[in-house]
């Protein structure tokens, strides 16, 4: 129209087939027919979701809730293609046919009309106006002999024949980065619009985003803007509605009320904006203090329970927070209710807890807000099949219903359309780019039915059903791109999460894979490049005074300097701490202290080697029960009722296990004495003195100092002459525990026995315990060296040293990134991986006090 010189025309009246079902009916109604009601699409869902649950029972089926979308679409085919089924071959088509009874009966029952099946609606059904229909294609022949018969015609089809190329690319990030290219190229004509067809568009999304913001939405990322309305592309589909942080937060209070909430949804909510009734420094303080309490519950009781403790540890503030919480989210009325009831009362809920929050919602949030109260609307106007609900029911229906609802807040008329859809596009583009075509995808498997009989697909011709079907629909489907659009562009990527493929043999001939990634665009090394060239300036504040001259931290204090300046500035200047996460059972750190006192129990009364020795091996086992059963009751004594019974006794058994390791070793080296256990020391360096705990000390038979450190887990090897120790406790405690030590050692204690790792100034003083090598600096001269070092990493701290200079792999397990800003292609090569576990033993962590 534009192009014919047209400023205004008459609107078509274009509609989907569901919609132009419903007018049906309201003009049927308003001819004053007798139509029952027919079920709105959450009731539906809600009917199949009945009938699945009630065909699977019996059945080992491990999720019903995943069959509701297949039964429906079997359910639809029958209906398009006619077909009818004689009688069940297997469990599936058997399970199919008593959800479908199920559900006709119930609609029959409560004489509401389905809406799984158009023919039901045939009897009201009288088209007046001539129909036109477009993107029609897959339609099964029943239904295509009904419109036909109407007078239903298909739209006449754009002819043009556009050129076509295939490119190559060797990663799917490479595809997003050069199709995004390539429309930032084509924008620079009027009125252009393009269509991006990328059909695992749903796992990849947050690669073609980004590829797409940085092409096309750079100049809206430097200006501050966040809206998807000024974007210049837009996805289509969207993601599921409970993935956006505002209706999550909603989630998490209803969930929180109906007492079906997690401690993740708990801890989320004490950190969200969304909640605009709290008192914000409160909530985190909260969050935080439950997190270091190991709290792994999130019912309201459990807090309820908490409040004297909350009140007595964190604080009033936290404490009238929580009393507000509970408040706000404790109804009156929580017995069972009508879905209209239930959206009542969390309006309610929602309402006490401030949610949305107090800032003005941007404009997509409000979209969100929306269509939340859009959903809540529909879970409120269910009047069947389900009548009264409890509160977890209602809540889990409603969480159901936000992660079915696909949203993506709407945009202007955007010139570039990213779709999952391997579709017609029906109406004309400027440009089409097809990503993702490698032979695996294009042309797509045979995909039948899982829930009827393949002869009866096969025989209706259903395309899925068969490989030939779907190579001739592919084959149409290109046809079509290219009668679209005057350019047609088909990619695919060599290796796709890492496995080689071949791209599509329908595709025309194209490049072969190239290499460009370092060609792509990154915002990281954009900014990166941007960067001004940094200037030398000198600091001449004065160092640090610590108070009374100790720096807090001891050991750890070294050893984050000598893993990287940055990091222990941060950790212990700034406190850039991580979060806790509760976990399930002990914690490493109350594991390593229970095991730390019963050692320092065992060996207070076991003084010597001799008397390891004489002791009778029951004696021995006795006494160490007898350490851990106290160690584990001065544990419980400083926190009541954190851990259950059976707990504590399986962690008994497991440090009772370990100290029989240790007996056993200390019994085959050479004699010894317990100089000391577990004994404060504190050590001067020049500027300032550190605090040092050494776990043990022994006297050797001739009368020099082994240190002993405990650690459970994983060992870690021990660099004795690297520039900067990477583990500085040793040689600390070896300067700590005086002039007379000849050898620090520590032991990793874990299930399968007890490793060492440190270094003596002779070989024999423990079996496998290294001695300098003749080649080498001696034990003294080692120990001056380690002098120096450990002074100047205290030097470095005193001065405030941040800079951003890790030991290979510390970065590997820090969790300060976003802080330090490390360049982020350094950071990829180290291939970071937050769960993984550092040390030679990959099944148990680290652990020491
Ligand atoms: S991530 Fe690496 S560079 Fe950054 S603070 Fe941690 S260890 Fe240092």
């Amino acid at each position: 129209m534009l192009r014919d010189g047209l400023q205004v025309w008459g609107s078509p009246d274009v509609l989907s087939w569901e919609a132009w079902l419903e007018r049906q009916l309201d003009a049927a109604r308003e001819q004053g027919l007798p139509i029952p009601r027919r079920l709105t699409p959450t009731e539906d869902w809600l009917m199949w979701q009945e009938a699945v649950h009630e065909a699977c029972r019996g059945l080992d089926v491990l999720m019903p809730d995943g069959l509701i979308d297949p039964v429906r679409r079997a359910a639809e085919l029958l209906d398009d293609y006619g077909l009818r089924l004689a009688g069940a071959n297997n469990a599936e088509v058997s399970m199919f046919q008593r959800a479908l009874r199920h559900y006709r009966q119930r609609c029959e029952e409560l004489n509401v009309m389905a809406r799984v099946s158009w023919r039901d609606l045939l009897p009201y059904l009288r088209p007046t106006a001539p129909l036109m229909l477009a993107g029609f294609a897959g339609i099964g022949p029943q239904r295509w002999r009904w419109l036909s018969d109407h007078g239903a015609r298909l739209a006449p089809q754009l002819s043009g024949s556009g050129s076509a190329e295939t490119i190559a690319c060797s990663t799917p990030e490479e595809e997003a980065e050069r199709a995004a290219r390539w429309c930032a190229s084509q924008l620079g004509r009027e009125q252009v619009r393009l269509l991006v067809v990328v059909p695992r568009l749903a796992e990849q999304r947050h690669v073609w985003e980004r590829a797409f913001s940085q092409q096309l939405n750079a100049a809206l990322i430097f200006e501050g803007r966040d809206s998807s309305a000024d974007s210049g592309f837009a996805l289509e589909g969207g993601r599921p509605l409970a993935s956006y942080r505002l209706v999550a937060s909603a989630l998490g209070v209803l969930a929180l009320g109906a007492g079906a909430a997690r401690f993740e949804q708990l801890s989320e909510l004490l950190r969200s904006a969304y909640l605009g009734a709290f008192d914000r420094d409160a909530c985190l303080q909260l969050d935080r203090a439950l997190r270091d309490r190991g709290v792994r519950v999130a019912t309201l009781s459990a807090l309820r329970s908490l409040l004297p403790w909350v009140s007595a540890e964190v604080g009033e503030r936290a404490a009238t927070m929580l009393t507000q919480l509970l408040q706000a989210l404790t109804s009156p009325d929580s017995s069972d209710a009508t879905p209209v009831r239930w959206a009542q009362r969390w309006a309610d809920q929602l309402e006490q807890c401030g949610w949305p929050g107090e800032r003005t919602l941007s404009g997509d949030e409000q979209q969100v807000r929306q269509r939340f109260d859009e959903l809540l609307g529909d879970f409120a106007a269910v009047t069947v099949p389900i009548r009264r609900l409890s509160a977890v029911e209602a809540y889990e229906r409603l969480r159901l219903m936000a992660e079915r609802v696909a949203f993506e807040p709407a945009t202007d008329d955007v010139p570039v359309t990213l779709s999952a859809r391997l579709e017609d596009p029906i109406v004309g583009y400027d440009g089409v780019w097809i990503a993702g075509l490698s032979a695996d995808v294009w042309p797509p498997p045979a995909r039948p039915d899982p829930l009827l009989p393949l002869p009866l697909q096969l025989g209706a011709g259903i395309d899925e059903a068969s490989a030939e079907g779907q190579g001739a629909r592919a084959l149409q489907l290109q046809q079509r791109w290219q009668q679209t659009s005057p350019l047609c562009i088909f990619s695919w990527s060599h290796a796709d999460e890492g496995t080689p493929g071949d791209g599509s043999p329908l595709l025309p001939p194209g490049s072969a894979p190239t290499d460009s990634s370092g060609a792509m665009l990154s915002l990281e090394r954009w900014l990166s490049a941007q960067a001004p060239s940094l200037q030398i300036w000198a600091d001449r504040t004065q160092p640090l005074q610590p108070p009374e001259g100790v720096l807090k931290g001891g050991t750890h204090l070294l050893e984050l300097q000598s893993q990287c300046p940055f990091r222990a500035f941060a950790e212990l200047r700034l406190h850039a701490l991580p979060l806790e996460s509760p976990q399930p059972g002990v914690s490493p750190r109350l594991r390593g202290m229970i095991l730390h006192r019963a050692l320092e129990l065992f060996w207070r009364q076991m003084e010597t080697q001799a008397a390891l020795a004489a002791a009778a091996p029951s004696l021995r086992q006795q006494r160490a029960r007898d350490s851990v059963t106290q160690a584990i009751g001065e544990a419980l004594a400083r926190e009541p009722g954190r851990f259950s019974e059976s707990l504590m006794q399986r962690e008994q058994a497991r440090t009772v296990m370990l100290m029989e390791h240790l007996m056993k070793w200390e019994l085959d080296r050479p004699v010894f004495r317990i100089d000391r256990v577990e004994v404060a020391q504190r050590h001067g360096f020049t500027g300032a003195a550190l605090d040092l705990r050494l776990d043990r000390v022994d006297e050797l038979e001739d009368g020099r100092l082994l240190v002993i450190d405990y650690k459970s887990g994983a060992a870690a090897p021990f660099d004795a002459l690297a520039l900067r120790p990477p583990q500085p406790q040793l040689p600390a405690y070896a300067l700590a525990a005086g002039e007379d030590t000849a050898a620090v050692v520590t032991l990793y204690l874990g299930r399968e026995g007890v490793k060492s790792r440190g270094l003596a100034d002779r070989s024999g003083r423990i079996a496998r315990l290294p001695a300098p090598k003749p080649d080498e600096p001696c034990w003294n001269e080692r120990l001056q060296r380690w002098r120096q070092q450990l002074q100047s990493l205290v030097d470095e701290f005193l001065r405030g040293d941040a800079a951003i200079r890790p030991q290979p792999d510390a970065c590997k397990f820090c969790h300060l990134h976003l802080l330090c800003r490390i360049d982020a292609a350094a950071l990829a090569a180290l291939d970071t991986d937050p769960d993984a576990v550092q040390g030679e033993d990959p099944e148990e962590e680290e652990v020491d006090e």
